[in-house]
């Protein structure tokens, strides 16, 4: 192929020099993805290449999903950073190779799941503070809300500290008896 119907992509400032039949595909899924409108705003047409304020080591993996080489995710990339470039180029990650696709989605699997943990222990901290919040009225409120951190935390520290609460309470257990 004559070298001059080649194109050269600048990915902040690794050129990749590419042929033009590739450089319309991602041309393609550009336009596809951003619209024609915006198609300005996501390169520089200069007078030797086409810049783009990318990921140059994604880019090398795009390039082959685009040369028909598969999708890979290089290895020392954070999966969260790769799905922005796909998403930027117009990829569907689900076009990604077996290969590497497991290791993608197993990244996610583990952000969610570390999500469900800290929602979970955010509702622990509020269910703690509002038991500490009932405990505080003399009254029969304070007194379950104190037996109930029994059954929730039945550490012995926490269970001492609950005795000692709870002996604050007897003043209302008290005066709940002789109002019977
Ligand atoms: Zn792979």
């Amino acid at each position: 192929m004559d070298s001059s119907e080649n194109v050269t992509v600048n990915i902040n400032g690794t050129k990749f020099d590419i042929s033009e039949r590739t450089w319309q595909s991602i041309k393609t899924s550009l336009y596809e993805t951003h619209g024609g409108d915006k198609m300005s705003q996501l390169f520089t047409k200069n007078s030797d290449d086409y810049f783009f304020e990318r990921h140059p080591q994604c880019f090398s993996e795009v390039l082959g999903y685009f040369q028909n080489r598969g999708l890979h995710m290089p290895g020392s990339i954070c999966p969260m950073e790769f799905k922005e470039e796909l998403k930027f180029w117009g990829i569907n990650a689900k076009e990604m190779s077996n290969c590497c696709y497991s290791r993608y989605i197993g990244f996610f699997d583990d952000q969610k799941m570390l999500n469900m943990l800290d929602t979970d222990e955010s509702n622990r901290t509020n269910e703690r503070l509002y038991l500490d919040r009932c405990r505080r009225q003399q009254d029969w409120s304070g007194v379950e809300a104190t037996v109930w951190s029994v059954f929730e935390e039945p550490s012995s520290g926490k269970l001492a500290k609950v005795l000692y609460v709870f002996q604050d309470n007897i003043v209302a257990i008290k005066q709940i008896i002789i109002l019977k």
